[in-house]
């Protein structure tokens, strides 16, 4: 069976290729913590990522990106942004000669990734950019050889690759624990009913692309894969619309299942009309699920020898601090753009599979 973790520790992505700069500025770390700047001070940037700043030991606000000048005060004031830490993104370009900001992270509608991680990263930052990468496998392709071009460490902000539950997932998985795993059952799905603010845009085809199949599938697809521990060989789909008028451009469900290696199975849901969040992966030796599995907290967890017991959690303070310690030590990112990439290769191929109604094949998978 092929795995994910050599090609892992041989990954010789944007990070190898940084880590003598990456060295340098290791030395400097002791003595103070790198400044992120966050572009796109929306929903998430403001009732996440901001307060997590708050808490992470490596790193601190250091300044903002933003299309709304009305925001800024209140920004400026509860994180103590000089004026000199404040961009528009018609003037992003300026944040070169900005020293306290290492970090961009890009919080912005999915379509709009790709040109602000590519702008931050020639502006001489690392990227953190937010989930799913980007609309297409060739967007993601862009972005990761800005990075390479720079220097410059391409992260996605995959937060469960920090959430303990998922880490027992993940590790019962790759040692065998519970011998290997037989079937997968994920779901992601929220209804939604008002389709205004941080939503509009999700159900929008130039931004959203396909809806919950990019904003919630791409975590099914994460699981899939971090469940089966192996590239998918091929895949069926099929997405489906009730609500005619609220869904005229993005499909409201999204149903897929990929083939592994032995005809071994997994299943998604990923739905803006359903509810329910979990992954499920059957094992020789009975069942880890994670349920619910997809909040900022509240996950609860059972291996085929009892409940998972792990205390809350801030999984972006964690997920921030581990890619600042990426970029500090010059080691391979957890969740580099290679990552990115590979998951929107297989949102793609769930794409093809729905709209033609056939099988479709994966090809060579890069990560
Ligand atoms: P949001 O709509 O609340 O915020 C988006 C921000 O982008 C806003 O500040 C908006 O002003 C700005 N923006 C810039 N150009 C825009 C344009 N042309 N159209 C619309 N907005 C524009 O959305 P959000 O919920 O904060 O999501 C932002 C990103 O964060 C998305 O990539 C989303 O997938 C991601 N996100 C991730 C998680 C997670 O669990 N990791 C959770 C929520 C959102």
């Amino acid at each position: 069976m092929k795995t994910f973790s050599r090609r892992h520790a041989l990954c010789l992505g944007a990070a190898a290729t940084a880590a003598p700069f990456l060295k340098l500025r290791a030395q400097e770390a002791g003595q103070k913590k790198l400044g992120v700047a966050l572009l796109g001070l929306g929903d998430y940037a403001t009732k996440q990522l901001g307060p997590a700043l708050k808490k992470t030991s490596n790193a601190r606000l250091a300044a903002i990106i933003t299309g709304s000048p009305d925001k800024v005060p209140k920004w400026q004031q509860e994180y103590e942004i000089p004026d000199s830490g404040v961009y528009d993104y018609k003037n992003l370009e300026k944040i070169a000669d900005n020293k306290d900001v290492d970090i961009i992270y890009v919080v912005t509608p999915t379509a709009l990734h790709p040109e602000y991680t590519i702008r931050a990263l020639e502006a001489g930052k690392h990227v953190i950019c937010e989930k799913p990468m980007a609309p297409t496998p060739e967007d993601c392709a862009r972005m990761i050889k800005a990075a390479a071009d720079q220097k410059k460490m391409l992260q996605i902000g995959y937060r469960l690759h920090w959430d303990p539950f998922h880490l027992r997932l993940m590790e019962a998985i790759k040692t065998k624990e519970f011998g290997d795993w037989k079937a997968i059952d994920v779901v992601d799905a929220g209804r939604m009913n008002d389709f205004t603010r941080h939503n509009a845009w999700r159900v929008n085809k130039e931004l959203g692309i396909a809806g919950a199949l990019y904003d919630l599938g791409v975590y099914c697809v994460q699981a899939m894969l971090y469940s089966a521990q192996e590239h998918p060989l091929k895949v069926t789909a099929k997405s489906w619309t009730e609500r005619e008028k609220e869904f005229s451009q993005v499909p409201e469900h999204w149903e897929w299942e990929l083939e592994f290696s032995g005809g071994r199975k997994a299943k998604a849901l990923a739905s803006y009309g359903q509810n329910g969040n979990h992954v499920k992966v059957e094992t020789e030796k009975g069942e880890i699920r994670i349920d619910p599995a997809y909040g900022y907290s509240g996950q609860k967890g059972f291996t085929p020898t009892g409940a998972m017991d792990f205390k809350p959690v801030f999984q972006q303070q964690l997920q921030i601090e581990g890619q600042v310690e990426a970029i500090l030590s010059g080691k391979p990112s957890k969740v580099p753009g290679e990552m990115g990439r590979r998951d929107i290769q297989v949102i793609r191929g769930i794409m093809e599979a729905a709209e033609s109604g056939k099988t479709v094949e994966f090809g060579k998978f890069d990560y």
